[in-house]
């Protein structure tokens, strides 16, 4: 392989100059701060909110690290995993000129923020196995091809990908490899964390939003080379993640435990629902799940989906999407609400004489 990481980065994006904050230029002790233009007086908040917060989230950081088994150096943090995809897009790719390559179905955001970009998204649409289609992933690439995306497990079939067409495409591609790890405290298989130093090309992408149960705080985190997250930094607001989220992201991350706890739980209840789905006539495929949530193929999904609406419960409708057809979403809830699913789908079965 021959990765050039100066190749890939657009030319705007290494002249730019960064913008420099008041916390860059003086980050050390000082008993007066008069440089950054605060409230000096405080705020209607207590503590010290009326400060900027640390640019560079270093004890967020720190424990980053720990959990995550990464050094500092490695880790990129953005306002959710929506801005670090955003920022991705404009580091590596020219509006207009390059493009990049999708597998859907999958997370809506990879085309949105390619679009957003003037970025031209190219699909290599899944197998019937929702597995990688590698000779249509070829035939897609060219020289302009920056960013192949991938999600494993993947949202919203619900599967991981083969690690070994993974591990192909990051062997034979020149470009930047994101692989979306959003569900991978739900999944069987490792995190692609263990093999950065073994691919300069590669991104991990994961959040504190789903296994960490912090999607209101808005952390997303990307993990790969120094060369690649000193770009992100040089391009990223310069506070982008708020004082109050570094806060209470701080103090989640020291509850492991807990958090393993819940992930044990929900993937029971998963377990659980996927037994009672398979007794419902009407649902014709449970689709296997490494995640926390579960793809089903239902007689007239369209029809279920208001049906349940009307009883207050609001589920994923992706029958529109291929490959999805008559195919619903549904997040694993708490024990109340799983029952209260089901016994609405049976009232479902029973109105409709099924
Ligand atoms: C939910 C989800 C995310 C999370 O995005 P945040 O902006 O971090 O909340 C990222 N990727 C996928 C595939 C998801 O399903």
């Amino acid at each position: 392989m021959n990765f050039e990481i100066n190749n890939l980065i657009r030319e705007n994006i290494k002249k730019l100059t960064p913008y420099s904050s008041a916390r860059d230029e003086f980050s050390g002790e000082a008993k007066v701060f008069l440089d950054a233009n605060e409230n000096s007086l405080g705020s209607p908040l207590p503590k010290w909110y009326n400060r900027y917060p640390d640019p560079h989230q270093l004890q967020l950081k720190e424990k980053i690290s720990i959990v995550k088994n990464v050094a500092i150096k490695n880790i990129f943090l953005g306002n959710g995993s929506d801005e670090c995809i955003d920022l991705l897009y404009r580091i590596f790719c020219e509006p207009k000129k390059d493009n990049v390559i999708i597998f859907p179905p999958t997370y809506g955001m990879y085309e949105v923020s390619g679009n957003i970009n003037d970025i031209e998204v190219r699909k290599a649409l899944l197998l019937d196995d929702f597995q990688l289609d590698l000779i249509h992933l070829e035939n897609l690439i060219d020289a302009n091809t920056k960013i192949i995306w991938i999600c494993s497990p993947n949202n919203p079939t619900g599967n991981s990908l083969n690690i070994e067409d993974i591990e192909f495409i990051l062997n034979n591609f020149n470009g930047i490899v994101v692989i979306d790890e959003a569900y991978i405290n739900f999944s069987k298989q490792h995190s692609f964390i263990s093999a950065l130093n073994d691919y300069p090309n590669l991104v991990i992408i994961q959040t504190l939003s789903k296994a960490w149960g912090l999607a209101a705080l808005r952390v997303g985190m990307a993990f790969a080379s120094t060369e690649i997250i000193d770009v992100f930094n040089k391009i990223k607001p310069p506070y982008n993640i708020n004082q109050a989220t570094q806060e209470l992201a701080i103090k989640a991350l020291e509850e492991v435990g807990q958090v393993n706890d819940m992930v044990r739980e929900l993937v029971a209840m998963k377990v659980a629902l996927i037994k009672v789905f398979q007794q419902i006539p009407i649902i014709e495929k449970v689709y296997s799940s490494d995640t926390n949530f579960l793809l089903i193929k239902i007689k007239d999904a369209r029809k279920v989906y208001e049906f349940l609406l009307t009883k207050g419960i609001v589920v994923r409708d992706r029958s529109n999407v291929k490959l999805c057809d008559n195919c619903l979403r549904i997040t694993v809830g708490t024990e109340k609400e799983n029952t209260l699913l089901i016994d609405a789908l049976i009232n479902y079965l029973e109105i409709n004489s099924l």
